[in-house]
């Protein structure tokens, strides 16, 4: 029948009908900690400069398709290796994409340790390709022979690593990485969206292992909503991936005022000192309190486990007073009874633990 024929469940491909919509809250005017954003603002003499360089922005021409002057100055603030090729994504979600595309066959695999960035297995499954996912040691940390034993059997196209890790904060033991790189008989993608919040990075090394790629992206250090991202690796790989990318990728608003911003990146970095130190003073008050678990992080945010069975009542309770986290509890597995909490200002962390105190003991 052609209403059958003309229907989504026709045409879509099965493996989109059966995801679920990437679902972001809408955070209304609550405290946002959920999304790893930086919570500072710019001075207004600042947010001033960067309207007057907008100014001479030309909406009427296409970007530069190279973005010359914004790849010079990413490759200098990013520190990659003069022998390194980089490109540039609309967001480093968008690399992750393009590397999917490259390499995509129906019987391909990509691997991840999990819990893990949930855009590995979604983008995976949009590129017709399978997913494995093997699950971290009970500290969060990699479990080396569970993903060796992985690699060898899946003989994964890629593997991703996010140093550090998101959900989690933990950054893996760089000598279990350097052994799964090795192992791995395709690309490895360290993903470091958290850089700015650690002092770890394997951006040094790309000369080193042939099949090692680095992922960055300018979201968690304060430009989330320029869409800006860049892979860095051997130039026989990422030219390859470059043909992937569509023209005109990074328009030319993001161009200039990624250009500006990166001219200021001694303010973004002190921001980032001062998220690194509350993330301390955090995960101590966390730790302190009655029937709470914080974990470890090298990122901008702190999971957290709460006693059984009253993660989701605990972030209910939170939304209720204005403080907006992210409830990991329905992710289950070992995620069962976690939430995330991003590091904001020092009042809206103040704001968050004592909400948080009202709501593990109410009276
Ligand atoms: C936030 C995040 C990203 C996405 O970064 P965008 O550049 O904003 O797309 C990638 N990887 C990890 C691990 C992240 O947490």
């Amino acid at each position: 029948m052609s209403s059958e024929l003309k229907s989504p469940q026709c045409w879509i491909r099965p493996e989109i009908q059966a995801l679920t919509a990437y679902h972001v809250p809408d955070p209304g005017d609550s405290i946002k900690l959920d999304a790893m954003e930086n919570p500072y603002s710019w001075p207004e003499a600042l947010v001033d400069e960067w309207l007057e360089v907008l100014r001479d922005v030309e909406l009427n021409r296409y970007p530069d398709p190279g973005a010359r002057a914004l790849t010079a100055r990413l490759r200098e603030t990013m520190q990659v290796p003069d022998g390194a090729q980089i490109v540039l994504g609309n967001g480093s979600d968008e690399l992750i994409q393009m590397l999917a595309l490259a390499v995509a066959q129906p019987d391909r695999v990509i691997l991840s340790p999990e819990p893990a960035f949930v855009m590995y297995r979604m983008i995976a499954e949009v590129a017709g390709m399978c997913y494995e996912g093997v699950p971290l040691a009970d500290d969060f940390s990699l479990d080396l022979e569970a993903m060796l034993h992985a690699i060898d059997l899946h003989q994964p196209a890629l593997v991703f690593l996010a140093y550090p890790n998101n959900p989690t904060g933990t950054l893996f033991d760089s000598a279990a990485i350097e052994t799964i790189i090795e192992r791995a008989p395709g690309l490895v993608v360290l993903d470091e969206a958290y850089a700015p919040f650690t002092d770890a990075s394997f951006m040094p090394r790309l000369d080193v292992f042939p099949n090692l790629l680095v992922l960055r992206t300018v979201s968690k250090m304060g430009l989330a909503g320029l869409r800006l991202g860049l892979l860095a690796g051997a130039p026989q790989w990422l030219g390859e991936i470059d043909k992937t990318r569509l023209p005109y990728n990074i328009n030319v608003l993001t161009q200039a005022s990624a250009l500006f911003a990166l001219e200021h990146k001694a303010m973004l970095d002190e921001q980032a000192g001062l998220i690194r130190s509350e993330r301390t003073r955090m995960i101590q008050a966390l730790s302190s309190l009655d029937g709470v678990e914080a974990y470890p992080s090298e990122a901008n945010f702190v999971l957290f486990r709460v006693r059984e069975g009253t993660a989701d009542a605990v972030f209910n309770a939170l939304r209720e007073q204005g403080v907006l986290i992210k409830n990991l509890n329905p992710a289950a597995g070992r995620l069962t009874g976690c939430l995330r909490v991003t590091v904001g200002t020092p009042d809206e962390n103040m704001q968050f633990l004592t909400a948080l105190r009202n709501a593990i003991s109410p009276n």
